[in-house]
């Protein structure tokens, strides 16, 4: 539930409503906005009776929310959340960040490689796996604590922001040392210890969508990293399993306008894994960037025939570089843009 404080409350009322929720038994959330504070209500199973809470000073009214999850909820919160990273970059704004990067650490000059070539097309942030979850034992794991270290070195040599995953709560704070945002990945969407250990990571988390999730599971894990006290999620389209084998996966687009209907949360779309085609990849970056994806997660490989993971899906450095060119207009139709890499001169 929601309590919409009137425009001239002062703060003494809305105290006042917050000390009357918490002696209920529930959690008092206060909200500050442009035009009024709203002060959410959680730790109810059911509905709240409200009628103590309507008769306080300052109290305009009450709203139900409706849906499952809360704190995630548009109902709860009108604005879009706009995560800001450092060196003055955003998501979910009007900025449309491109990240890149190969699907694994490999090496030192594999990753330099990658990085370098991914700046110099315009992303923003490199993304590569340093632990690997994969569907096989025998496949490569990643270079664990290593490629973290490669990873720290890729951003001093670029001043790229660092994606990178986490597959375990022990893993979580080598991790965050080293990440500017935490993926999260699909096989781990409903690792709820994982969750809760990534809400108190202190770091923005980059969440995707389970291989057969539906949008309320996927907005249900989101909430278990906001209710931890993380709201800086950043969701993630990266398609779901389908009964085509011409693709890898079936890219849902349409989850883009629904998450954003939904929620406040951005939402980014990866069209690599999304296909597992490096041919389709460029036209659904396209298509993403024009449903009105927050951002772009793309697998880019110097030389993507001898990559350790996820080779099929990864772009050339100069495919990349040629949609990065096809989404600036794309972006500029809707009303946004591309972000250039901090501290890029173009
Ligand atoms: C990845 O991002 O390389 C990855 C393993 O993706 P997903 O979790 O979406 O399968
Ligand atoms: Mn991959």
């Amino acid at each position: 539930m929601l309590v919409v404080m009137r425009h001239d409350a002062r703060d003494q009322d809305i105290r006042a409503v917050v000390e009357a929720i918490e002696a209920m038994g529930y959690q008092a959330h206060p909200m500050p906005g442009r035009q009024r504070t709203t002060i959410g209500v959680v730790g109810n199973d059911g509905p709240v009776d409200g009628t103590r809470l309507t008769v306080l000073d300052g109290v305009r009214e009450l709203l139900h929310v409706t849906q499952p999850y809360k704190l995630v909820s548009r109902e709860w919160k009108s604005e879009p959340t706009v995560i800001k990273l450092p060196g003055g970059l955003t998501i979910g704004g009007d900025e449309v960040q491109v990240i890149a990067g190969p699907c694994s650490v490999e090496g030192e000059a594999q990753l330099l490689r990658a990085a370098h070539a991914v700046r110099e097309a315009g992303a923003t942030l490199l993304r590569a796996g340093a632990f690997k979850p994969r569907s096989s034992p025998y496949s490569f794991q990643g270079l664990g604590r290593e490629g973290l270290k490669l990873l720290a070195l890729a951003r001093r040599e670029t001043g790229l922001l660092i994606v990178t995953e986490v597959v375990d709560p022990e893993g979580m704070d080598a991790v965050a040392e080293v990440a500017d945002i935490i993926q999260i990945g699909a096989r781990n969407m409903q690792n709820y210890s994982l969750l809760r250990r990534a809400g108190r990571a202190g770091k923005p988390v980059l969440l995707k969508r389970g291989i057969a999730a539906t949008i309320q599971e996927l907005l249900l894990a989101a909430e278990y990293l906001l209710a931890e006290g993380n709201s800086d999620v950043i969701l993630c389209e990266r398609g779901i399993r389908s009964y085509d084998s011409q693709t890898r996966n079936l890219l849902d687009l349409s989850a883009i306008p629904t998450v954003h209907a939904l929620s406040h949360l951005p939402i980014i779309a990866d069209p690599s894994h999304g296909t597992g085609r490096r041919d389709m990849v460029p036209a659904m970056a396209r298509a993403a960037v024009a449903a009105g994806a927050d951002g772009l997660l793309v697998e880019v490989h110097p030389n993507p025939e001898q990559a350790l993971s996820d080779g099929a899906q990864s772009l050339r450095p100069e495919q990349f570089e040629r949609v990065m060119g096809e989404l600036r207009p794309i972006a500029e139709a809707i009303g946004r843009r591309i972000a250039e890499p901090v501290g890029a001169r173009r």
